[in-house]
């Protein structure tokens, strides 16, 4: 018979924190804390698969969870000595949701329930504290309503704002035993009221109808938006945990909260977490009152004024403190705990790997490797590459000058400017229909925001500290967020917000620093970032592990620098015809195109030879010896054309003919499918003067810097669309006959390599007989994905969304290169280029080159190096070093 129900507690658990698939991770992780010896109420988990099971079968229960559910709940009566509904001392219990993955907020937890109209009565005399029990009574009222119920807050937060105003009091704590007695009555009339029916006294009743929310709240909207963003399963279910209650909110030597077993925005070594007094479960995520500090040196940080917990509850301070320790190098990685203090003694209610930004991620991987914690290779595996990109992202420059309007809390790091917007649906509105970015600007989120918080390039909260939801989402996305700043006065309804004394409204501009929690007027200026630290440290371990080369596209010297910067280990791709765009030279690349003769080619082509000659000793200059893979000319002739009338002046003036040549000229080039037209080799086959101009300006720039530098320069020389093995011949004989001539006439020379890419299916089937001239072969899998599809990608977007809505394509392929199809057409292509030529260098090019997801690929499929753009070579090297590990992700698109 399958075991539905799993219990914990009192030392000893039937789960296991390996079970988070069964248990689900709040589960698993409650039963491993209970057989560390750690304190833990005693409870039980109601397993995914009852979840998995009630959807499958019409939302029924397995027919024996009930007398399991039974059967565990008398265990925990036992331990405590209490009894679930005894008018006495009734044992209360919680109700948690818990899913696989940390779904934060997704679902709602139940708090205090067991209580009815007689055995609050109890709970006031065994706990000798009316206030507290009543207390407790109207928030499990509250809850219950609103998550089982589906009745809204506000019709409870009216009658308890109500309630504090009668008696000139702002705090829900400066309300007396008396005081909740008027206010439940209200909440239960208000009950009736809205439902025709009374709120439930019955405790089994009550039971039933919070585990059937927690498995209803697996379907809810929100939670499926979270799943769809974080490619989580819906398969995959919830677990119900049921949890006797402990309770912060027994008096002042009472408290609930949360920490991190290091500093989760800047990976400190620190302990650090917020915690409320005489408080229950999400008041401090809610922002109820402004949380104490568990350490003096976070009081000190935060320039607090309310005691730490390290000063005011020293004994509880050290119990927390020494369970920190514990769960850390358990399980060796950086944990998030929440917990209860009731009446001084210390009860650990969850912990997890917490979420961190990138930046505390490499802190946090590098100095646990260096304590002996991890190795190095685990080190590189807990690293997400795709998440390197938030430190690859520009910076406020220190010097540029600004205003600023308010400051908050440094929630999530990084740089962000944009328009504000008051709500998430109008975060979506500019972003999707109007091509915006956006600032997201909210007195506080909640879990309905996921959506528009996803879209911001920044989000900013006036109340909440470092835990609110508003802050963990955002660490989580890699969003920089500025919570709780107070000054800023937020009106909804005007779509405005008041700070300084300036009002602004929607649309405004404005910057957030969430790395210092600044908020400033207008778009601040942004630097460069730098590879420095940890960032640093990491990478060069990096390059010890993996074994694919990586290189970068570029070719502007800028470009080649930050590459450098970066790490790139050369150029893999140089699009010459980039080069072309220049204001100076475009007219002469203009006149060449028009020359209706080969002398008038030629005679413009050598107007464009020193501009080119000097733009290759650059790039050879940069990369200082390293492979330079050049491109010759790839696009279509009329992309170089002028079309304004402006334009067609200046170069009918320049060139000395009649405007309407050009005209005319025009129309000749035009062509109805330019991507599979008169382009790539095309070009060279039929203007053979273009390819020899551009060899003669790589071959005399590569004799000046070698001969300059005494460096050995290699360039290599790549020729676009090749189809046909015999293209390859006649353009690397051209090739070759300019090498010999640049050589002579210098008497200097270099070597160099004279290759192909491989981007169209026939060049990959025809490969064997190619690589018999091609000294290398780069995949261009931009192009190799357009016609291996047959698709062109400009046009594929309105399409492919439908595509990938319907499951045909699970991933656009031109983000993450389609394995199945394209990658079997570059394993052919590998296979028969390498059993020609043994040696033969094989790389990508293609926007793929710096997907961790293709990334893996390439190195299954042999390849010597992938080429990527310069900001995206940190990522690509990690990548790379986890695919040596074997840890890619190799799933395809189909
Ligand atoms: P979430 O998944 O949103 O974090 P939890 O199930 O962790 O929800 O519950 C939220 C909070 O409720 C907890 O952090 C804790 O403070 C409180 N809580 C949950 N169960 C109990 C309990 N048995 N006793 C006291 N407080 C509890
Ligand atoms: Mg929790
Ligand atoms: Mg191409």
């Amino acid at each position: 018979m399958t075991k539905w129900v799993y219990s914990f507690g009192g030392g000893r658990a039937e789960g296991r924190a390996d079970m988070k698939n069964l248990l689900g991770g709040k589960g698993a992780n409650l039963a491993e804390m209970s057989n560390l010896g750690i304190p833990v109420p005693p409870g039980f988990t109601i397993s995914t698969e009852v979840c998995t099971y009630y959807y499958d079968n019409g939302e029924v229960y397995p027919d024996t969870l009930k007398t399991d559910v039974i059967e565990a709940l008398a265990k925990v009566e036992e331990t405590l000595g209490r009894t679930f509904g005894s008018i006495d001392d009734p044992l209360l219990v919680s109700v948690r949701s818990g899913a696989r993955a940390s779904m934060p907020g997704m679902m709602d937890t139940i708090l205090n329930l067991g209580l009815n109209d007689l055995s609050v009565e109890g709970l006031a005399k065994c706990s000798n504290d009316p206030r507290f029990a009543y207390d407790s009574y109207r928030r499990f009222i509250q809850m219950y309503s609103n998550v089982v119920l589906g009745i809204d807050h506000h019709n409870f937060e009216e009658i308890l704002e109500e309630a504090k105003d009668d008696k000139g009091v702002h705090l829900d704590t400066d309300l007396a035993a008396e005081d909740w007695k008027k206010v439940i009555v209200r909440y239960k009339s208000k009950v009736q009221d809205v439902l025709g029916r009374p709120f439930p006294q019955d405790v089994h009743e009550q039971l039933w109808g919070a585990i059937g929310a927690v498995f209803g709240s697996w379907m809810n909207q929100r939670a499926i938006t979270y799943r769809r963003l974080h490619d989580i399963p819906g398969s995959w279910g919830t677990a119900v945990n049921v949890q006797a209650m402990v309770f912060g909110n027994m008096g002042d030597d009472c408290s609930t909260g949360v920490c991190f077993t290091r500093n989760p925005s800047t990976g400190d070594n620190e302990f650090y977490g917020e915690f409320l007094v005489n408080a229950q479960g999400e008041d401090v995520v809610a922002g109820i009152r402004t949380p104490q500090q568990i350490t003096i040196e976070g009081k000190d940080a935060q320039n607090s004024t309310l005691p730490a917990m390290e000063e005011c509850q020293q004994e509880v301070f050290k119990e927390l403190n020494a369970i920190r320790h514990k769960l850390e190098a358990h399980y060796r990685d950086m944990q998030d705990m929440e917990f209860t203090v009731q009446q001084g003694r210390l009860w650990m209610l969850q912990t997890r790997t917490g979420k961190r930004t990138t930046k505390a991620a490499l802190k946090i991987a590098v100095d646990m490797a260096r304590e002996g914690l991890i190795t190095r290779k685990e080190a590189i595996r807990r690293i997400d590459p795709a998440s390197l990109d938030q430190l690859l992202h520009p910076t406020l420059d220190p010097k540029a000058p600004r205003t600023v309007l308010a400051r908050g809390l440094p929630a999530s790091p990084g740089a962000a400017s944009g328009r504000v917007v008051f709500s998430a649906e109008d975060a979506e509105n500019w972003v999707n229909i109007r091509k915006e970015k956006v600032i997201l600007v909210r007195v506080e989120t909640s879990p309905e925001d996921i959506g528009g918080m996803h879209v911001s390039e920044g989000i900013l909260t006036t109340r909440g500290g470092m835990t609110s939801h508003a802050a963990v989402v955002a660490r989580g996305m890699g969003t920089p967020c500025v919570a709780g700043a107070g000054e800023i006065r937020v009106d909804h309804a005007a779509r405005q917000m008041k700070v300084a004394g300036q009002v602004l409204s929607e649309g405004d501009v404005i910057t957030l620093d969430g790395s210092t929690g600044e908020v400033f007027l207008g778009a601040v200026p942004t630097i460069q970032p730098e590879m420095t630290g940890d960032f640093a440290t990491l990478m060069e371990w990096v390059d010890t592990i993996r074994t694919l080369k990586i290189r970068a596209n570029a070719e502007t010297p800028q470009d080649a620098a930050t590459a450098r910067k970066f790490g790139a280990e050369g150029i893999g791709l140089c699009r010459t015809e980039h080069m072309f765009f220049d204001p100076r030279r475009i007219i002469a690349m203009r006149e060449m195109i028009l020359a209706e003769t080969e002398e008038g080619r030629r005679a413009a082509l050598a107007k464009l030879l020193p501009y080119q000659r000097q733009d290759f000793i650059e790039l050879f200059e940069i990369m200082r010896g390293l492979p330079v893979t050049i491109r010759l000319l790839d696009p279509p002739l009329h992309e170089f054309l002028p079309h304004t009338d402006a334009e067609i002046a200046e170069v009918a003036k320049e060139a000395g003919v009649d405007p309407a040549l050009i005209r005319a000229r025009n129309i000749t080039l035009h062509e109805s499918n330019p991507m599979l037209g008169h382009r790539g080799c095309r070009l060279g086959i039929t203007y053979p003067e273009i390819y020899e101009m551009q060899a003669r300006a790589i071959f005399e720039a590569a004799v000046h810097v070698s001969r300059e530098t005494g460096r050995s320069v290699v360039p290599e020389v790549m020729i676009p669309l090749v189809g046909a093995r015999k293209e390859l011949d006649l353009l690397k004989d051209a090739i070759d006959k300019e090498a010999q001539a640049v050589f002579a006439e210098q008497n200097y020379a270099v070597k160099y390599l004279v290759g192909t890419m491989i981007e169209l299916p026939r060049a990959a089937l025809m490969a064997g007989e190619i690589a018999e001239t091609a000294a290398f072969f780069s995949f261009g899998t931009n192009d190799l994905t357009q016609t291996t599809f047959g698709m062109s990608r400009d046009d594929s977007g309105p399409f492919l969304e439908v595509y990938r809505a319907r499951g045909i394509y699970e991933r656009d392929p031109f983000a993450s290169l389609d394995q199945a199809g394209v990658g079997e057409l570059i394993r052919i292509a590998a296979e028969r280029g390498r059993a020609t030529r043994p040696g033969l260098k094989l790389g990508i090019c293609g926007e793929h080159g710096g997907d961790p997801a293709s990334i893996s690929f390439c190195q299954s499929a042999g390849l010597d190096y992938v080429s990527c753009s310069p900001f995206r070579v940190p990522i690509a090297r990690l990548a790379a070093a986890q695919a040596a590990l074997g840890e890619g992700n190799s799933s395809g698109t189909a």
